[in-house]
């Protein structure tokens, strides 16, 4: 019985377990492999829907996905990896200490917010994961609660790419509902602040006018080539000395691989993430794979993967497939990814979906809303309860 021990339990970790699970059922090797995912906490958060109304349902039990395809849970946190003894360490909720030993490793730890720290940072919200997320949603309800202010309803948004786009979007309505109970909505107030001199500066200038002209139908209000110098717990000031009363200021702005990718000795690029081959092993690093916003992988049209679920997902199925082929001495697949697109939400101003590298807009208005609404309520959530359907999906190696 050889041991496959992936770490991680979002999209990439939990796809590459299905996937080594599929890859030697197929080989009718089903009983050679013990597949194992670690993970702090039980459920896999849906991350991409973390800017969202209530965001603490955007999660689905690991138990529903992993028990009916028998991969073995292990709820802890690892804390340190060591590729020559193929042995990881993790400590579990109540402090035990735990020494998990590897034939192959799945490195899927993901990705995090790099936190500010200028003056008052503390107070600054954020929506990377499910608790911050949560946190952020407990306040908002919370405003009417608050002694009437001037920035009691206004959130300002730093960062203006992908995430902040899509936050700003939807806090104003968030916001509109929220002081509207008590006649106030006038008083609702976005306003999005990123350093660059335009609006979602990675996102390059194809969806650049939809999103402007959504940002301008729902009233949000641009500062940019500022960033922020301070927080308190009323206002936000920025580079430029202004002062915006605000009683909500949210981070979006910056994010890092896991910082358990610095305990594999590969190469890594400025976001941390480790560089993989075409079969997604860490390349000069026996038995390890990495998947997900921890990898650095070669994507389609000559260009890198990206930190999103897009490449996270199919990344997964391919680790998977890959370590299971690897132990069993069957045909790895090359990491193919379907083409690069992009589906941002812009709140009650629909979406904009872009496809290719240059983001050529492909769909806007309520056409758009409506794949974003399928991408986020159907298409990136694991089937449940469901060998059959789950194995089945391992085996499809393209998103569409
Ligand atoms: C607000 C927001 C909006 C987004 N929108 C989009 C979008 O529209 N489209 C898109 O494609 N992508 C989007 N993304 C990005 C997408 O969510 C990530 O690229 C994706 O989640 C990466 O999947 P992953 O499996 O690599 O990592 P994750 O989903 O982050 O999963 C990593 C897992 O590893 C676990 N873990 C971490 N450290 C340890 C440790 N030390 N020990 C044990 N377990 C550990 C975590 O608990 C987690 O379960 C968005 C992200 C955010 C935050």
């Amino acid at each position: 019985m050889k041991d496959v021990l992936i770490i991680g339990g979002g999209f990439a970790g939990v796809w590459s377990a299905a996937g080594a699970v599929r890859a030697a059922r197929e080989a009718g090797a089903g009983d050679a492999l013990r597949v194992t995912l670690v993970d702090g906490g039980d459920d896999m958060v849906i991350r991409p829907r973390l800017y969202e109304d209530a965001p603490e349902g955007m999660r689905v039990a690991l138990d529903r996905v992993l028990g009916p395809i028998g991969v073995r849970r292990v709820t802890a946190t690892v804390t340190g990896i060591d590729t020559e003894a193929h042995a990881v360490r993790a400590v579990t909720r109540t402090g035990e200490e735990l020494n998990l030993s590897y034939d192959k490793l799945v490195l899927a730890t993901g990705s995090r917010l790099i936190r500010p720290d200028f003056p008052g940072a503390r107070h600054i919200f954020d929506v990377d994961t499910l608790p911050a997320a949560a946190a952020l949603d407990h306040h908002l309800r919370r405003l009417p609660a608050e002694a009437p202010s001037q920035g009691r309803y206004t959130a300002v948004v730093v960062g203006a790419g992908f995430t902040g786009v899509e936050l700003a979007t939807a806090l104003g309505e968030r916001l509109k509902a929220i002081s509207g109970a008590q006649g106030a909505t006038e008083d609702a107030r976005v306003v999005l602040v990123d350093l660059a001199d335009v609006v979602g500066p990675e996102l390059g200038p194809g969806p650049r006018p939809t999103i402007l002209d959504a940002l301008d139908e729902l009233k949000i209000e641009r500062r940019l080539g500022r960033t922020v110098a301070s927080v308190t717990r009323r206002d936000i000031t920025l580079s430029d000395g202004e002062v915006i009363p605000a009683a909500t200021v949210v981070w979006t702005a910056g994010m890092a691989a896991s910082p358990l990718t610095a305990e594999i000795p590969g190469e890594r690029d400025r976001l941390g993430r480790l560089s993989v081959d075409e079969y997604l092993r860490v390349a000069g690093v026996p038995d390890v794979y990495a998947a997900g916003d921890t990898a650095l992988a070669a994507a389609d049209d000559g260009r890198t993967t990206t930190q999103s679920c897009q490449h996270a997902l199919p990344m997964g199925k391919f680790a998977g497939h890959n370590v299971a082929a690897d132990l069993l001495g069957t045909a790895p697949l090359p990491f193919t990814p379907d083409p690069y697109a992009t589906c941002l939400d812009l709140g009650p101003a629909d979406a904009v979906y872009t496809e290719g590298w240059d983001r050529r807009v492909a769909l806007t208005g309520p056409e758009a809303k409506a794949l974003k609404k399928k991408i986020n309520e159907t298409w990136i959530y694991p089937p449940t309860d469901d060998a059959e359907q789950l194995l089945d999906q391992a085996g499809r190696f393209s998103n569409g």
